[in-house]
């Protein structure tokens, strides 16, 4: 008891308590917590599909025809029609062969890496990639190296010197990335995956439904589908339900099935969120509208912010905004909240120390004068 008590006191003294926030009601870009309004920049519903009304009726048929739970696993008696559906649409949008559904992002990056590398491999993964991918690689017991963020030049001399002792390869990194909302030099990886022989894998959990014309993410759009072993994202971020996809090849996804332990030893999703995530794939590819509105608001306050002065990362709808202390990154986020903001401080551990941040995640309700007027408060409060 002692020690839990000191580690909870340390946190609260470091300001990296973190504390659970019960809120009542979240709709149209704002959220109501402890009686409050606020307008909503911490949610991943970029696209506000969460509560579109032709997703919400198709969760509600699924669960008249199949029921509220699957109440198994895939490998048992789960292998209900709709999963198969939701696949053949991932495949064709991803342009890969196959996919195959997960329950999380989390879930999925902690299976996919653990069956396909093991402790005579080496995986080369960015410094920044989520806890999830660092999860699943140090559970696969592979040898890691990290390169520095989106730094070519780093993996390169990393490969050259360590590549040649292990048997499999895999370079990781995120397409868009979640704590700086910037773009992986994806073209590049490809060129040296080649060289080196690896496999590689990229995570679009913040670009799936945002990037490319057709909203399928990052990968897709460069034309690389083909040359990107396992593309995976999630449908609990712009395509506002829940769950994870990987698209990959045939015999991929069959090991998979075979040797993925979060695949196999969970129960299936419910046939409602399965049933969402279709509904929202098929409003991403043919209404590119709410993509495009999201990435020029989000070009517009980017502007707004750096005219007055602020340092501002990234290129997508996440927009953090460094302030660098932790404790007047936390001060600047009550302040914000004070005045109605619902933004959140990002601090180490999550990002390197001395590079606190407020990260702004944008969505298809936020309204321009609103921005405007957010960049005004943020330049009066700090
Ligand atoms: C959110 C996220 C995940 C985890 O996805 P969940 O479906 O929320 O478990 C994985 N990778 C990245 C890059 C993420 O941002």
């Amino acid at each position: 008891m002692e020690r839990i008590k000191e580690f909870l006191n340390k946190r609260q003294q470091d300001s990296l308590l973190r504390t659970l926030k019960p809120f009542s009601l979240r709709e149209k870009g704002f959220v109501c917590i402890g009686g409050k309004r606020y307008v909503d920049f911490s949610s991943n519903d970029y696209l506000g599909l969460s509560s579109h009304p032709y997703i919400k009726k198709n969760a509600k048929d699924a669960i008249d025809k199949f029921g509220a739970g699957i109440c198994s696993s895939r490998l048992l008696s789960g292998d209900i029609e709709l999963f198969g559906i939701l696949e053949k649409r991932i495949a064709d949008f991803k342009q890969k062969e196959s996919a195959l559904i997960f329950n999380s992002g989390y879930q999925a990056n902690l299976g996919i890496i653990s069956a396909i590398c093991g402790k005579n491999d080496v995986v080369f993964s960015d410094r920044l990639n989520h806890a999830s991918i660092v999860d699943g690689i140090l559970l696969s017991g592979a040898k890691l190296f990290r390169f520095n963020h989106n730094d070519i030049g780093h993996l390169e001399t990393l490969l050259k010197k360590h590549r040649a002792k292990f048997q499999r390869c895999l370079i990781i990194t995120e397409s868009i990335f979640s704590m700086d909302g910037d773009l992986a030099p994806i073209r590049e990886i490809v060129k040296l995956k080649k060289k080196y022989t690896s496999m590689l894998l990229v995570d679009e959990a913040h670009a799936t439904g945002i990037f490319g014309d057709d909203g399928s993410g990052v990968v897709a759009s460069y034309r690389l589908s083909d040359d990107v072993d396992l593309i995976m994202g999630t449908f609990g971020k712009a395509l506002g339900s829940f769950g994870a996809y990987l698209a990959c090849s045939k015999p991929l996804r069959d090991l998979l099935i075979n040797k993925c332990r979060s695949f196999i030893y969970s129960t299936a999703l419910s046939p409602a969120v399965i049933a969402s995530n279709i509904a929202a794939v098929d409003i991403v590819r043919y209404d590119p509208f709410r993509r495009q509105l999201l990435l020029e608001k989000a070009n517009y306050l980017r502007e707004q912010l750096r005219s007055k002065g602020f340092e501002v990362l990234g290129s997508s709808q996440i927009i953090p905004v460094v302030i660098g202390e932790s404790r007047k990154t936390v001060l600047l986020s009550e302040k914000l909240q004070e005045k109605g903001y619902w933004a959140l401080p990002i601090r180490p551990p999550t990002v390197p120390e001395g590079s606190s941040r407020i990260r702004f995640s944008l969505n298809y309700y936020h309204r321009k004068s609103m921005l405007k007027k957010l960049a005004e408060d943020m330049a009066t409060l700090s």
